[in-house]
Protein backbone atom coordinates (compact mmCIF):
# COMPACT_ATOMS: atom_id res chain seq x y z
CA UNK A 1 0.00 0.00 0.00
CA UNK A 2 1.36 3.34 -1.16
CA UNK A 3 2.00 5.65 1.77
CA UNK A 4 -0.89 8.34 2.35
CA UNK A 5 -0.16 11.76 0.84
CA UNK A 6 3.07 10.48 -1.03
CA UNK A 7 3.24 11.88 -4.33
CA UNK A 8 3.52 8.38 -6.38
CA UNK A 9 2.10 8.61 -10.20
CA UNK A 10 0.43 4.68 -10.96
CA UNK A 11 0.19 3.34 -14.60
CA UNK A 12 -2.67 0.96 -14.72
CA UNK A 13 -2.05 -1.13 -17.61
CA UNK A 14 -4.30 -2.93 -19.95
CA UNK A 15 -7.66 -1.99 -18.26
CA UNK A 16 -11.19 -2.18 -19.38
CA UNK A 17 -12.98 0.73 -19.56
CA UNK A 18 -16.69 1.19 -19.30
CA UNK A 19 -18.25 0.71 -22.64
CA UNK A 20 -15.05 0.70 -24.59
CA UNK A 21 -13.78 -2.13 -27.04
CA UNK A 22 -10.20 -2.70 -25.98
CA UNK A 23 -8.05 -2.53 -23.04
CA UNK A 24 -6.50 0.77 -22.41
CA UNK A 25 -3.74 2.28 -20.11
CA UNK A 26 -4.25 4.76 -17.65
CA UNK A 27 -1.94 7.13 -15.88
CA UNK A 28 -3.02 8.81 -12.37
CA UNK A 29 -0.59 11.89 -10.86
CA UNK A 30 -1.77 14.67 -9.05
CA UNK A 31 -5.06 13.28 -7.99
CA UNK A 32 -6.53 13.03 -11.25
CA UNK A 33 -6.32 10.90 -14.39
CA UNK A 34 -3.83 12.59 -16.51
CA UNK A 35 -3.98 9.94 -19.29
CA UNK A 36 -5.92 7.61 -21.17
CA UNK A 37 -4.49 5.62 -24.14
CA UNK A 38 -3.92 2.55 -25.65
CA UNK A 39 -0.41 1.96 -24.56
CA UNK A 40 1.35 4.05 -22.28
CA UNK A 41 5.44 4.03 -21.18
CA UNK A 42 5.91 3.54 -17.52
CA UNK A 43 8.01 6.97 -16.37
CA UNK A 44 10.65 5.77 -13.63
CA UNK A 45 9.14 5.24 -9.61
CA UNK A 46 5.28 4.43 -11.64
CA UNK A 47 3.24 2.70 -9.40
CA UNK A 48 2.12 -0.11 -11.78
CA UNK A 49 -0.84 -2.37 -11.47
CA UNK A 50 -1.16 -5.25 -14.60
CA UNK A 51 -5.10 -4.92 -14.64
CA UNK A 52 -5.47 -8.18 -16.84
CA UNK A 53 -8.57 -6.80 -18.58
CA UNK A 54 -9.90 -5.93 -15.66
CA UNK A 55 -12.95 -3.36 -15.64
CA UNK A 56 -11.85 0.08 -14.33
CA UNK A 57 -14.86 1.94 -12.79
CA UNK A 58 -15.04 5.45 -11.07
CA UNK A 59 -15.42 4.97 -7.58
CA UNK A 60 -18.42 3.71 -5.91
CA UNK A 61 -20.53 5.76 -4.39
CA UNK A 62 -23.41 5.03 -1.32
CA UNK A 63 -25.66 7.76 -1.82
CA UNK A 64 -27.51 7.02 1.66
CA UNK A 65 -25.55 5.75 4.44
CA UNK A 66 -25.16 6.40 8.67
CA UNK A 67 -21.24 5.95 8.85
CA UNK A 68 -21.16 6.49 12.79
CA UNK A 69 -23.74 3.80 13.63
CA UNK A 70 -22.23 1.59 10.87
CA UNK A 71 -19.00 2.20 13.18
CA UNK A 72 -20.88 1.61 16.24
CA UNK A 73 -22.41 -1.61 14.43
CA UNK A 74 -19.07 -3.47 13.96
CA UNK A 75 -18.46 -3.43 17.65
CA UNK A 76 -22.24 -4.88 18.11
CA UNK A 77 -23.99 -7.69 18.43
CA UNK A 78 -26.32 -8.71 15.45
CA UNK A 79 -29.44 -9.43 17.23
CA UNK A 80 -31.92 -10.38 14.55
CA UNK A 81 -32.44 -11.84 11.26
CA UNK A 82 -30.22 -13.13 9.03
CA UNK A 83 -27.88 -13.84 11.85
CA UNK A 84 -30.60 -14.65 14.46
CA UNK A 85 -33.80 -16.36 13.66
CA UNK A 86 -35.34 -17.55 16.63
CA UNK A 87 -35.69 -16.54 20.80
CA UNK A 88 -32.64 -19.56 21.53
CA UNK A 89 -30.29 -18.48 19.10
CA UNK A 90 -30.93 -15.35 20.70
CA UNK A 91 -30.44 -16.38 24.05
CA UNK A 92 -27.49 -18.22 23.40
CA UNK A 93 -25.58 -15.34 21.61
CA UNK A 94 -26.47 -13.03 24.96
CA UNK A 95 -25.07 -15.81 26.89
CA UNK A 96 -21.81 -16.18 25.45
CA UNK A 97 -21.16 -12.76 25.11
CA UNK A 98 -21.67 -12.31 28.78
CA UNK A 99 -19.41 -15.67 29.34
CA UNK A 100 -16.64 -13.66 26.87
CA UNK A 101 -16.98 -9.74 27.33
CA UNK A 102 -15.55 -8.23 29.92
CA UNK A 103 -17.90 -6.68 32.54
CA UNK A 104 -19.77 -3.73 31.04
CA UNK A 105 -22.24 -2.44 28.38
CA UNK A 106 -23.62 -5.07 25.82
CA UNK A 107 -25.00 -3.11 22.43
CA UNK A 108 -27.29 -5.22 20.51
CA UNK A 109 -28.31 -4.09 16.83
CA UNK A 110 -31.56 -5.37 13.99
CA UNK A 111 -33.63 -7.10 16.62
CA UNK A 112 -36.84 -8.08 15.05
CA UNK A 113 -40.12 -9.18 16.88
CA UNK A 114 -40.20 -12.67 14.60
CA UNK A 115 -37.28 -13.54 16.68
CA UNK A 116 -38.62 -13.09 20.57
CA UNK A 117 -41.89 -11.14 20.13
CA UNK A 118 -42.04 -7.44 21.79
CA UNK A 119 -39.23 -7.72 24.29
CA UNK A 120 -38.97 -5.37 27.49
CA UNK A 121 -37.08 -4.76 30.39
CA UNK A 122 -38.18 -7.80 32.00
CA UNK A 123 -37.34 -9.86 29.38
CA UNK A 124 -33.86 -8.54 28.89
CA UNK A 125 -33.63 -8.74 32.81
CA UNK A 126 -34.63 -12.12 32.50
CA UNK A 127 -31.49 -13.45 30.97
CA UNK A 128 -28.79 -10.10 31.45
CA UNK A 129 -29.39 -8.72 35.03
CA UNK A 130 -26.06 -7.96 35.80
CA UNK A 131 -24.78 -5.61 33.52
CA UNK A 132 -26.51 -3.29 30.90
CA UNK A 133 -28.07 -3.98 28.03
CA UNK A 134 -29.13 -2.20 25.37
CA UNK A 135 -31.13 -3.67 21.71
CA UNK A 136 -31.88 -2.01 18.93
CA UNK A 137 -34.68 -2.56 17.01
CA UNK A 138 -33.94 -2.97 12.93
CA UNK A 139 -35.60 0.02 11.87
CA UNK A 140 -33.57 2.38 14.31
CA UNK A 141 -35.75 4.50 15.84
CA UNK A 142 -36.34 1.64 19.26
CA UNK A 143 -33.49 0.91 21.78
CA UNK A 144 -34.80 -1.83 24.69
CA UNK A 145 -32.95 -1.14 28.10
CA UNK A 146 -32.27 -3.62 30.89
CA UNK A 147 -32.55 -2.53 34.38
CA UNK A 148 -29.45 -2.42 35.09
CA UNK A 149 -28.99 -0.17 31.71
CA UNK A 150 -31.73 1.94 33.15
CA UNK A 151 -30.34 2.01 36.76
CA UNK A 152 -26.58 3.14 34.58
CA UNK A 153 -28.52 5.75 32.17
CA UNK A 154 -30.04 7.27 35.38
CA UNK A 155 -33.56 7.20 34.01
CA UNK A 156 -35.66 7.06 36.97
CA UNK A 157 -34.21 11.02 36.71
CA UNK A 158 -36.25 13.82 36.34
CA UNK A 159 -35.32 15.22 32.82
CA UNK A 160 -35.89 11.75 30.89
CA UNK A 161 -37.25 11.99 27.54
CA UNK A 162 -40.43 11.46 26.35
CA UNK A 163 -39.70 8.44 23.95
CA UNK A 164 -38.80 6.56 27.49
CA UNK A 165 -42.11 4.62 27.55
CA UNK A 166 -43.91 4.14 31.11
CA UNK A 167 -46.99 1.80 31.61
CA UNK A 168 -48.83 2.34 34.74
CA UNK A 169 -45.74 4.44 35.80
CA UNK A 170 -43.08 1.83 35.46
CA UNK A 171 -40.40 2.46 32.98
CA UNK A 172 -41.13 -0.66 30.40
CA UNK A 173 -37.25 -0.44 29.04
CA UNK A 174 -38.64 1.07 25.58
CA UNK A 175 -36.52 4.06 24.29
CA UNK A 176 -38.18 5.54 21.20
CA UNK A 177 -36.32 7.92 18.92
CA UNK A 178 -33.84 8.67 21.97
CA UNK A 179 -30.22 8.52 20.24
CA UNK A 180 -29.51 11.46 21.49
CA UNK A 181 -30.47 11.18 24.54
CA UNK A 182 -28.20 8.07 25.06
CA UNK A 183 -25.09 9.48 23.31
CA UNK A 184 -25.47 12.23 26.33
CA UNK A 185 -26.16 10.29 29.16
CA UNK A 186 -23.71 7.45 28.28
CA UNK A 187 -20.69 10.46 27.22
CA UNK A 188 -20.08 8.35 24.44
CA UNK A 189 -17.24 8.62 22.84
CA UNK A 190 -17.84 8.76 19.38
CA UNK A 191 -17.66 5.78 17.04
CA UNK A 192 -13.66 5.31 15.65
CA UNK A 193 -15.06 5.20 11.50
CA UNK A 194 -11.55 3.35 10.70
CA UNK A 195 -12.61 -0.12 10.34
CA UNK A 196 -15.86 0.91 8.81
CA UNK A 197 -14.37 3.32 5.87
CA UNK A 198 -11.82 0.30 5.17
CA UNK A 199 -14.39 -2.18 4.78
CA UNK A 200 -16.30 0.82 2.38
CA UNK A 201 -12.85 1.16 0.52
CA UNK A 202 -13.03 -2.70 -0.02
CA UNK A 203 -16.37 -2.94 -1.93
CA UNK A 204 -14.82 0.06 -4.15
CA UNK A 205 -16.38 3.14 -2.16
CA UNK A 206 -14.79 6.07 -2.60
CA UNK A 207 -17.56 9.02 -1.84
CA UNK A 208 -20.12 8.76 0.63
CA UNK A 209 -23.62 11.19 1.19
CA UNK A 210 -23.90 10.72 5.43
CA UNK A 211 -28.47 10.88 5.73
CA UNK A 212 -28.63 10.97 9.59
CA UNK A 213 -31.19 13.58 10.25
CA UNK A 214 -29.29 14.60 13.13
CA UNK A 215 -26.27 15.62 11.79
CA UNK A 216 -25.09 19.09 13.64
CA UNK A 217 -22.08 20.94 13.96
CA UNK A 218 -20.13 18.30 16.20
CA UNK A 219 -20.52 15.40 13.52
CA UNK A 220 -18.99 17.69 11.45
CA UNK A 221 -15.83 17.90 13.42
CA UNK A 222 -15.72 14.59 13.35
CA UNK A 223 -16.16 13.46 10.25
CA UNK A 224 -13.66 16.44 9.25
CA UNK A 225 -10.72 15.41 11.90
CA UNK A 226 -11.13 11.64 11.11
CA UNK A 227 -10.61 12.12 6.94
CA UNK A 228 -7.54 14.60 7.99
CA UNK A 229 -6.19 11.62 10.51
CA UNK A 230 -6.72 9.51 7.85
CA UNK A 231 -9.45 7.04 9.70
CA UNK A 232 -12.17 8.46 7.12
CA UNK A 233 -10.68 7.41 3.22
CA UNK A 234 -13.83 8.39 1.38
CA UNK A 235 -15.32 12.05 0.63
CA UNK A 236 -18.39 12.74 2.15
CA UNK A 237 -21.47 14.43 1.95
CA UNK A 238 -23.50 15.08 5.08
CA UNK A 239 -27.24 15.71 5.14
CA UNK A 240 -28.19 16.88 8.59
CA UNK A 241 -29.97 19.85 10.55
CA UNK A 242 -30.31 23.78 9.21
CA UNK A 243 -26.75 23.78 11.64
CA UNK A 244 -24.40 22.52 9.50
CA UNK A 245 -25.37 25.73 7.30
CA UNK A 246 -22.95 27.29 9.07
CA UNK A 247 -19.96 24.56 8.83
CA UNK A 248 -16.91 25.06 6.36
CA UNK A 249 -16.93 22.64 3.65
CA UNK A 250 -13.18 20.76 2.35
CA UNK A 251 -12.72 19.48 -0.55
CA UNK A 252 -13.17 15.65 0.02
CA UNK A 253 -16.27 16.74 2.72
CA UNK A 254 -19.29 18.63 1.53
CA UNK A 255 -22.60 19.45 2.48
CA UNK A 256 -25.96 17.84 1.58
CA UNK A 257 -29.47 18.10 1.57
CA UNK A 258 -31.63 18.75 4.83
CA UNK A 259 -32.94 15.48 6.17
CA UNK A 260 -36.42 15.51 6.94
CA UNK A 261 -37.13 12.21 8.90
CA UNK A 262 -40.76 11.75 8.44
CA UNK A 263 -42.75 9.16 10.42
CA UNK A 264 -46.58 7.97 10.05
CA UNK A 265 -47.31 7.93 13.59
CA UNK A 266 -46.34 11.29 14.59
CA UNK A 267 -46.26 13.39 11.53
CA UNK A 268 -44.98 16.99 11.85
CA UNK A 269 -48.14 19.60 11.19
CA UNK A 270 -48.36 20.26 7.46
CA UNK A 271 -47.56 24.12 7.73
CA UNK A 272 -44.46 23.39 9.60
CA UNK A 273 -43.20 20.46 7.03
CA UNK A 274 -44.26 23.03 4.11
CA UNK A 275 -41.99 25.98 6.09
CA UNK A 276 -38.73 23.50 6.48
CA UNK A 277 -38.80 22.74 3.32
CA UNK A 278 -39.36 26.38 2.26
CA UNK A 279 -36.16 27.32 4.70
CA UNK A 280 -33.87 25.13 3.30
CA UNK A 281 -34.83 26.03 -0.17
CA UNK A 282 -34.08 29.83 0.93
CA UNK A 283 -30.85 28.89 2.60
CA UNK A 284 -29.79 27.17 -0.72
CA UNK A 285 -30.44 23.61 0.10
CA UNK A 286 -32.38 20.70 -1.36
CA UNK A 287 -34.39 18.60 1.13
CA UNK A 288 -34.17 15.00 1.40
CA UNK A 289 -37.39 13.15 2.51
CA UNK A 290 -37.39 10.07 4.63
CA UNK A 291 -40.40 8.28 3.61
CA UNK A 292 -41.42 4.69 3.52
CA UNK A 293 -45.19 4.35 3.94
CA UNK A 294 -47.73 5.71 1.57
CA UNK A 295 -48.86 8.13 3.95
CA UNK A 296 -45.14 9.21 4.52
CA UNK A 297 -44.97 9.79 0.94
CA UNK A 298 -48.16 10.99 0.05
CA UNK A 299 -47.37 13.72 2.97
CA UNK A 300 -44.21 14.93 1.20
CA UNK A 301 -45.43 15.05 -2.16
CA UNK A 302 -48.40 17.07 -1.00
CA UNK A 303 -45.82 19.51 0.85
CA UNK A 304 -43.29 19.99 -1.76
CA UNK A 305 -46.12 20.49 -4.03
CA UNK A 306 -47.07 23.19 -2.38
CA UNK A 307 -43.97 24.60 -1.38
CA UNK A 308 -41.88 23.80 -5.24
CA UNK A 309 -39.59 21.33 -5.22
CA UNK A 310 -36.27 22.61 -5.87
CA UNK A 311 -33.89 20.74 -8.45
CA UNK A 312 -31.77 18.04 -6.46
CA UNK A 313 -34.68 17.48 -3.67
CA UNK A 314 -34.35 14.01 -3.27
CA UNK A 315 -37.19 11.14 -1.38
CA UNK A 316 -35.41 8.60 0.38
CA UNK A 317 -36.30 4.94 0.15
CA UNK A 318 -40.03 6.11 -1.69
CA UNK A 319 -40.44 2.08 -0.02
CA UNK A 320 -43.79 2.42 -1.21
CA UNK A 321 -44.76 3.88 -4.68
CA UNK A 322 -48.39 3.37 -6.41
CA UNK A 323 -48.52 4.64 -10.13
CA UNK A 324 -49.90 7.95 -8.89
CA UNK A 325 -47.31 8.72 -6.53
CA UNK A 326 -44.72 7.62 -9.20
CA UNK A 327 -45.68 10.33 -11.41
CA UNK A 328 -45.83 13.19 -9.00
CA UNK A 329 -42.71 12.46 -8.30
CA UNK A 330 -41.51 12.79 -11.63
CA UNK A 331 -43.77 15.91 -12.51
CA UNK A 332 -41.83 17.34 -9.44
CA UNK A 333 -38.62 16.55 -10.66
CA UNK A 334 -37.42 15.01 -7.61
CA UNK A 335 -34.88 11.92 -7.33
CA UNK A 336 -35.11 9.06 -5.85
CA UNK A 337 -32.58 6.97 -3.62
CA UNK A 338 -33.79 3.62 -2.92
CA UNK A 339 -32.13 0.66 -1.16
CA UNK A 340 -32.50 -2.98 -3.43
CA UNK A 341 -31.60 -5.09 -1.20
CA UNK A 342 -34.04 -4.59 1.29
CA UNK A 343 -35.81 -7.39 -0.72
CA UNK A 344 -33.14 -9.53 -0.29
CA UNK A 345 -32.56 -9.22 3.41
CA UNK A 346 -36.63 -8.18 4.88
CA UNK A 347 -38.50 -9.37 1.50
CA UNK A 348 -39.90 -12.38 3.70
CA UNK A 349 -41.44 -9.62 6.02
CA UNK A 350 -42.52 -7.37 3.63
CA UNK A 351 -44.62 -10.01 2.09
CA UNK A 352 -46.28 -11.40 5.62
CA UNK A 353 -46.62 -7.79 6.79
CA UNK A 354 -47.22 -5.03 4.50
CA UNK A 355 -50.86 -4.69 2.53
CA UNK A 356 -51.46 -6.76 0.12
CA UNK A 357 -52.36 -3.77 -2.66
CA UNK A 358 -48.61 -2.00 -1.70
CA UNK A 359 -46.77 -4.84 -2.15
CA UNK A 360 -46.59 -4.85 -6.17
CA UNK A 361 -45.23 -1.25 -5.12
CA UNK A 362 -42.46 -2.30 -3.00
CA UNK A 363 -38.92 -0.92 -3.31
CA UNK A 364 -39.91 -0.17 -6.99
CA UNK A 365 -36.60 0.35 -9.33
CA UNK A 366 -36.71 -0.57 -13.24
CA UNK A 367 -40.62 1.48 -13.29
CA UNK A 368 -38.77 4.46 -11.78
CA UNK A 369 -36.15 4.75 -14.74
CA UNK A 370 -39.15 3.85 -17.28
CA UNK A 371 -40.61 7.26 -15.92
CA UNK A 372 -37.07 9.06 -16.24
CA UNK A 373 -36.86 9.38 -12.68
CA UNK A 374 -33.31 9.95 -11.61
CA UNK A 375 -32.43 6.66 -8.99
CA UNK A 376 -29.85 6.26 -7.35
CA UNK A 377 -28.83 3.21 -4.33
CA UNK A 378 -27.65 3.72 -1.11
CA UNK A 379 -27.21 0.79 1.63
CA UNK A 380 -28.71 2.75 4.69
CA UNK A 381 -25.98 0.63 6.26
CA UNK A 382 -26.09 -0.48 9.07
CA UNK A 383 -29.96 -1.09 9.48
CA UNK A 384 -28.98 -2.60 5.51
CA UNK A 385 -26.05 -4.28 4.49
CA UNK A 386 -22.94 -2.16 3.82
CA UNK A 387 -21.91 -3.73 0.22
CA UNK A 388 -23.18 -2.41 -2.70
CA UNK A 389 -22.33 -5.71 -4.75
CA UNK A 390 -25.18 -7.55 -3.20
CA UNK A 391 -28.29 -4.34 -3.24
CA UNK A 392 -27.07 -4.50 -7.17
CA UNK A 393 -27.11 -8.28 -7.23
CA UNK A 394 -30.31 -8.36 -5.40
CA UNK A 395 -31.72 -5.22 -7.80
CA UNK A 396 -31.60 -7.90 -10.60
CA UNK A 397 -33.01 -10.96 -9.11
CA UNK A 398 -35.82 -9.36 -6.64
CA UNK A 399 -35.74 -12.77 -4.63
CA UNK A 400 -36.27 -12.69 -1.11
CA UNK A 401 -33.90 -14.77 1.67
CA UNK A 402 -36.56 -17.69 0.97
CA UNK A 403 -36.07 -17.51 -2.32
CA UNK A 404 -39.69 -15.95 -3.32
CA UNK A 405 -40.00 -13.67 -5.95
CA UNK A 406 -41.20 -9.83 -5.84
CA UNK A 407 -42.06 -7.85 -8.12
CA UNK A 408 -39.86 -9.15 -10.99
CA UNK A 409 -40.90 -6.73 -13.23
CA UNK A 410 -38.88 -3.89 -11.33
CA UNK A 411 -35.96 -5.90 -12.05
CA UNK A 412 -32.84 -3.91 -12.90
CA UNK A 413 -30.22 -5.16 -16.05
CA UNK A 414 -26.73 -5.39 -14.09
CA UNK A 415 -25.65 -2.20 -15.64
CA UNK A 416 -28.67 -0.59 -14.26
CA UNK A 417 -27.95 -2.10 -10.85
CA UNK A 418 -24.46 -0.39 -11.27
CA UNK A 419 -25.43 2.75 -12.64
CA UNK A 420 -26.91 3.34 -8.93
CA UNK A 421 -24.06 3.30 -7.28
CA UNK A 422 -21.74 5.46 -10.25
CA UNK A 423 -23.53 8.80 -10.30
CA UNK A 424 -21.86 11.90 -9.04
CA UNK A 425 -22.27 12.09 -5.03
CA UNK A 426 -23.91 15.57 -5.49
CA UNK A 427 -26.24 14.27 -8.18
CA UNK A 428 -27.98 11.17 -7.18
CA UNK A 429 -28.84 9.35 -10.23
CA UNK A 430 -27.63 11.43 -12.94
CA UNK A 431 -25.24 9.49 -15.24
CA UNK A 432 -22.18 7.71 -14.07
CA UNK A 433 -19.14 10.05 -13.54
CA UNK A 434 -17.23 9.77 -16.90
CA UNK A 435 -13.71 9.03 -16.91
CA UNK A 436 -11.56 11.18 -18.84
CA UNK A 437 -8.10 12.69 -18.64
CA UNK A 438 -8.44 15.32 -15.63
CA UNK A 439 -11.40 13.56 -13.99
CA UNK A 440 -10.70 12.84 -10.49
CA UNK A 441 -8.96 9.66 -10.33
CA UNK A 442 -11.44 8.11 -7.90
CA UNK A 443 -11.78 4.91 -8.55
CA UNK A 444 -12.63 0.94 -8.72
CA UNK A 445 -10.34 -1.80 -10.30
CA UNK A 446 -12.25 -5.58 -10.40
CA UNK A 447 -10.40 -8.14 -11.38
CA UNK A 448 -12.72 -9.21 -14.43
CA UNK A 449 -13.86 -7.20 -17.25
CA UNK A 450 -17.58 -6.68 -17.57
CA UNK A 451 -18.58 -9.43 -19.46
CA UNK A 452 -17.67 -12.02 -16.59
CA UNK A 453 -19.06 -9.63 -13.70
CA UNK A 454 -22.38 -8.47 -14.88
CA UNK A 455 -23.04 -12.71 -14.45
CA UNK A 456 -21.75 -12.38 -10.60
CA UNK A 457 -21.73 -9.19 -8.80
CA UNK A 458 -20.04 -9.81 -5.85
CA UNK A 459 -17.60 -7.47 -3.62
CA UNK A 460 -15.22 -10.34 -4.04
CA UNK A 461 -14.85 -8.74 -7.75
CA UNK A 462 -13.30 -5.81 -6.11
CA UNK A 463 -9.23 -5.53 -6.73
CA UNK A 464 -8.35 -1.68 -5.80
CA UNK A 465 -9.82 1.41 -4.61
CA UNK A 466 -7.85 5.31 -5.34
CA UNK A 467 -9.49 8.33 -4.19
CA UNK A 468 -7.67 10.60 -5.44
CA UNK A 469 -5.17 8.64 -6.88
CA UNK A 470 -4.33 7.31 -3.55
CA UNK A 471 -4.61 3.48 -3.23
CA UNK A 472 -7.01 3.12 -0.21
CA UNK A 473 -7.45 -0.74 -0.60
CA UNK A 474 -6.00 -3.49 -2.33
CA UNK A 475 -7.14 -7.14 -2.43
CA UNK A 476 -5.01 -10.17 -1.15
ZN1 LIG B 1 -31.41 5.91 6.55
Amino acid sequence: MQASGAAINTLIQNAELPGAATPVDVRLAGGIIQRIAASLRPDPGDYRVDANGGLLLPGLHDHHIHLMALAASLESLRCGPPDINSEAALLALLRDTCRQQAPGWIRGIGYHPSVAGDIDRDWLDRYVADRPLRIQHRGGRLWVLNSPALAALDAAAGDTPPGLEKIDGRLTGRLYEGDLWLRERLHAQVPKLAAASRLLASYGITGLTDTTPGNGPDEWRCFRDAQAAGDLLQRLRVMGTPAIGQCEETPTLRRGERKIHLLESRLPEFDTLCRDIADAHLADRCVAVHCVTLTELVFALSALRDVGARRGDRIEHASVCPPEQLREIHALGLRVVTQPHFIAERGDHYIAEVDRQDQPWLYRAAGFLAAGIPLAGGSDAPFGDADPWRAMQAATVRRTASGKAMCTDEALTPEQALHLFLSPLNGAGDSPVALTPGARADLCLLHAPWREVRTQLKREQVRATWRDGQLIYRSG
